[in-house]
């Protein structure tokens, strides 16, 4: 399985050191609650599903997943 880490940026610029929280809205939205420490604010990120889905890495061939899934299931984490 593959991963990339969701970009995270303030409206100055800065990236957050801290998440406080990540939540799900009624209407599924996933909310990134953090911590700006160069604004002192705290911040909300709001993303889709369609948003979370375009974050997403393109899915890997069967096999290789079923690789994974043998060495993650013996303790080894690629
Ligand atoms: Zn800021």
């Amino acid at each position: 399985m593959s991963y990339h880490a969701m970009p995270l940026q303030c409206y100055c610029g800065e990236v957050p050191e801290q998440i406080l929280e990540v939540g799900f809205t009624s209407d599924q939205h996933m909310v990134i609650h953090y911590w700006c420490s160069s604004c002192k604010r705290v911040m909300f990120a709001s993303h889709t599903i369609e948003e979370c889905r375009e974050h997403c890495p393109p899915a890997e061939p069967e096999a290789v997943a079923e690789d994974a899934r043998f060495l993650l299931s013996m303790g080894i984490v690629g």
